[in-house]
């Protein structure tokens, strides 16, 4: 075959320099294609015959030219891997697109570093769940200065390394505003997950009866839902459900302006994404955990509205803190879950999701089970954790002073989530061997310690401007890069082996 010939001729010529990803290997048009890596950097590589060479919209770094008896030569263009030629491979390759999950139950592999996800492809492998490669939260992109486009350019770079030709989905995870939902549609993005925190009246839960009750009594649209809600049975499966003054007041002076909102982003949708989309609705990050009833009203006002929902991202009954198991009674979970599923199931059928997935093991199988494998679940820092494992096992020195640097702001750090870390449990790591420092991931405290100030890690600049530990991160990682990979790999497949039922 011609790609065979090809490449065995450029490792023939260029080992020295470039080490070949053999998977990335693809031909078309009897140009070859593939990427490469020298010491410092990532390249697509394309290689024909000079007389050949029709891929023009590509710009090369550097073009090498090699002699080959049986033609007229071989030119081989060594190009970076930017926006722009991934443009042009995605025109020639088109698996390279997002799309959508529809009714395949999806997992979303969140990439804090943009380089994790030929390991998060590699896990997916024999699993019947459709795979997100491109999700990461507004939060997330501002915290390690990526950005929405560079999120899914960063999956698809990565889907080619990993020779991936199946579907998969980009999630715009965690939007807040227009300005975000513009950027992420002309992006391509396939899941829209809408947050409306900042509509949801989140005093409601702490209010008294009496001040709920004043609210309710001067709220303009009152009689207008006591007509639409009060009075009325609502049979879902064989469970019957009723709304009466007092939680049909709580409820929609609590969510009402946030429904209005994902409306707005809804139609807003319809009308700037001419390609296919989901969309999400995510209540996940507030105080107090969403009743069923809240999701009831929720999904019957959205229908009202015409608004056709996929995912649902409630607030489950119990404690979700980041990259550590569930806190809560995994049974009183199960009750009440059991009713968000009935609800889901007769409403319309759209997905549970589940946030912070990362690593809630002991519910796993409950979530799949209940909703009949038909969910979402997302995963962010637990890969990020699997990384800078891999930069306590490979470069335990520059793994101390992320350690020591991590403590320092930890306080600031831990203002915009819940978490019950204790940073007094975590071991004292001058006590601590290199060897005995991959320990340190299985101390819930120290993996919250990592897990919420990775913003704070990868924007340190020294006095000089250079960044102290954002640019070792990452040549640690990509000289150790099977290293990184596996663990990754092997920690993802861990969480989608829980969900086969
Ligand atoms: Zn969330």
């Amino acid at each position: 075959m011609l790609q065979n010939k090809i490449v065995d001729l450029f490792v023939k010529n260029f080992s020295d320099t470039y080490k070949v990803y053999p998977a990335s290997i693809k031909e078309k048009n009897d140009n070859v294609f593939f990427l490469v890596k020298d010491n410092q950097k990532k390249y697509l590589v394309i290689a024909a015959p000079p007389s050949k060479q029709r891929q023009l919209g590509f710009n090369p770094e550097k073009e090498k030219e090699i002699e080959d008896s049986s033609q007229d030569g071989l030119l081989f263009k060594i190009c970076p891997l930017t926006h722009d030629n991934l443009k042009q491979l995605k025109v020639i390759f088109n698996y390279l697109r997002p799309s959508i999950a529809g009714n395949m139950a999806s997992f979303g592999t969140g990439d804090r570093l943009g380089i994790a996800t030929p390991a998060h492809i590699a896990a997916f492998q024999g699993k019947n769940i459709f795979p997100v490669l491109a999700q990461l939260s507004t939060r997330e992109i501002t915290r390690t200065e990526s950005s929405l486009q560079k999120v899914m350019d960063n999956a698809i770079w990565g889907c080619f390394e990993g020779g991936y030709e199946g579907p998969f989905g980009a999630d715009a995870d965690h939007i807040k505003d227009f300005d975000n939902l513009q950027e992420a549609i002309n992006c391509g993005f396939t899941l829209y997950t809408i947050d409306p925190s900042d509509h949801i009246n989140k005093d409601i839960f702490y209010n008294s009866p009496g001040e709920i009750k004043n609210l309710y009594q001067s709220h303009q649209k009152r009689r207008f839902f006591e007509k639409v809600y009060l009075d009325k049975k609502y049979k879902i499966g064989n469970k019957d459900f009723y709304f009466d003054e007092n939680s049909l007041a709580e409820i929609f002076l609590t969510y009402g302006k946030a429904v209005d909102f994902v409306e707005k982003c809804y139609k807003y949708l319809t009308e700037h994404n001419k390609d296919d989309f989901e969309l999400e609705f995510s209540i996940d990050e507030t105080d107090n955990s969403t009743s069923p009833l809240a999701h009831l009203w929720i999904v019957l006002e959205l229908q009202r509205r015409g608004v056709s929902l996929n995912n649902l991202a409630p607030h489950f009954i119990g404690d979700w803190e980041k990259g550590v198991e569930y806190i809560g009674d995994v049974n009183k979970f199960k009750v009440e879950f059991k009713l968000h599923c009935l609800i889901a199931a007769n409403m319309g059928g759209y997905k549970l999701s589940l946030h912070s997935g990362s690593d809630k093991f002991s519910v796993y199988p409950t979530f799949a089970r209940e909703t009949g494998n038909f969910f979402h679940i997302k995963t962010a820092g637990t890969s990020w954790l699997e990384a800078v494992k891999v930069v306590a096992l490979c470069h335990p020195d520059l793994y101390r002073e992320i350690h020591e640097f991590a403590l320092t702001c930890f306080d600031k750090d831990r203002f915009s989530y819940h978490l019950s870390t204790d940073i007094n449990n975590i071991p004292d790591i001058d006590k601590l061997s290199d060897m005995e420092l991959g320990s340190l991931f299985a101390n819930n405290n120290a993996r919250q310690l990592i897990h919420i100030t990775y913003g704070s890690i990868l924007k340190e600049k020294d006095e000089k401007g250079q960044y102290k530990f954002r640019e070792r991160i990452f040549k640690t990682l990509f000289d150790n890069e099977k290293t990184h990979y596996e663990k990754v790999s092997q920690h993802i497949k861990h969480h989608l082996d829980l969900l086969i039922i």
